[in-house]
């Protein structure tokens, strides 16, 4: 049988080689290949400043304290993500709020957010779930008219953009290079901005506050990221495009054959990656559904299985009542189904005809 997985590393020569330069060149960390990555993806986001950093939970960390969000501070977000969202506001010691997502796009719903800004809030993190953007528009207009920083968690946005403009130019934008997401460095972070102040304090806060040698402006760690992994990101830049109009396809295909489910939604003005296309499988059984694609060798993923107020650590750091009821409902209904760009016309055709067997 046609296994055909969830998600799948793009490594190729040119990865193998640029690592291989970096070994050879004894320049291991924050060298050359970790300036190159900055440059590439400063033009890509159309931002001053691309700072490069160990992972993309270390990239939302840094860009919370480089806008001095912490205790007491409150920071409003998504309950439907990967829980790195959650866990950067309260390893600050600020608040995390959280307000429902949309239905069609399973994104901050702009409506829920407004009403939750409150004295204590400090800014709004939107998470652009699956690669597709939240409502820019909308969430901009509330930061700008309540003085709020926008933080967004771009981890799984890499290119995409809203009204033609690059997610993680909006404010403060958070890039993930892990391992599975549509662009890679095997572990790696990337925070981009246009404020110089903040640029600047991320580059302090990621090695141990040192501005010249042995000379520290402030307390910092080491979030620095390695010449060996921004050589894996530099060498997969140019084919970017690419991949992600080979994901578009998928996506497109996808779409067009499955008839027993509801299919991802794309709301206007948005060119969505595709990091993930997720089904919702409403009243069925999920687990018979994941059980039967995988039967039939179709990998699955489940993203998210609940929403982040449900996970102790989490709640136990929120305040007041929780009103979620769609993330709660999302997060026993959808399913992901392969979408990455090694996927063949006949691993799509067995994907549709799996799903439209359900
Ligand atoms: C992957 C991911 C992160 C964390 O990135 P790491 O590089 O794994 O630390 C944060 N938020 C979202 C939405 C993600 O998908």
């Amino acid at each position: 049988m046609n296994r055909i997985p969830i998600s799948k590393p793009i490594i190729g020569d040119e990865e193998k080689a640029a690592v291989m330069a970096v070994l050879d060149s004894g320049m291991l960390v924050q060298g050359g290949r970790v300036h190159a990555l900055e440059d590439l993806f400063a033009q890509l986001i159309g931002v001053r400043h691309a700072v490069a950093v160990s992972s993309g939970t270390a990239a939302l960390q840094l860009a919370l304290q480089a806008h001095g969000i912490g205790p007491g501070d409150e920071v409003i977000t998504s309950p439907f993500s990967f829980v790195a969202t959650a866990n950067s506001i309260i390893s600050v010691g600020a608040t995390p709020v959280f307000a429902d997502v949309d239905e069609e796009t399973f994104n901050l719903d702009p409506t829920r957010v407004e009403e939750l800004i409150g004295p204590k809030t400090k800014a709004l993190m939107p998470v652009h779930l699956y690669g597709q953007p939240c409502d820019m528009d909308r969430l901009t207009g509330l930061a700008s008219s309540h003085g709020l920083a926008i933080i967004e968690d771009s981890a799984q946005a890499v290119g995409a953009r809203f009204g033609g403009r690059a997610v993680g130019s909006f404010g403060t934008g958070t890039f993930s290079l892990y391992a599975t997401k549509n662009l890679i460095s095997a572990e790696g972070g990337v925070l981009t901005t246009d404020d110089d102040a903040v640029a600047d304090r991320v580059r302090l806060l990621r090695n141990h506050g040192m501005r010249e040698r042995y000379s520290y402006e402030s307390l910092g760690l080491n979030y620095r990221m390695t010449d060996v992994h921004a050589a894996i990101a530099v060498a997969q830049f140019d084919r970017l495009h690419e991949l992600t109009l080979t994901r578009q396809a998928n996506a497109k295909r996808l779409s067009a054959g499955i008839t027993a489910v509801q299919v991802p939604a794309v709301s206007p003005n948005r060119d969505h990656v595709w990091h993930q296309y997720t089904i919702r499988v409403g009243k069925r059984d999920r687990d018979e559904c994941v059980r039967k694609l995988n039967e039939t060798g179709v990998g699955t993923g489940i993203f998210y299985p609940q929403a982040l107020s449900d996970i102790p650590h989490v709640r136990a750091a929120t305040k007041g009542t929780i009103n979620v009821p769609i993330a709660e409902s999302l997060a026993k209904e959808v399913i992901s189904l392969p979408v990455h760009p090694s996927l063949s016309d006949d691993d799509l055709a067995q994907i549709i005809d799996a799903v439209n067997r359900l």
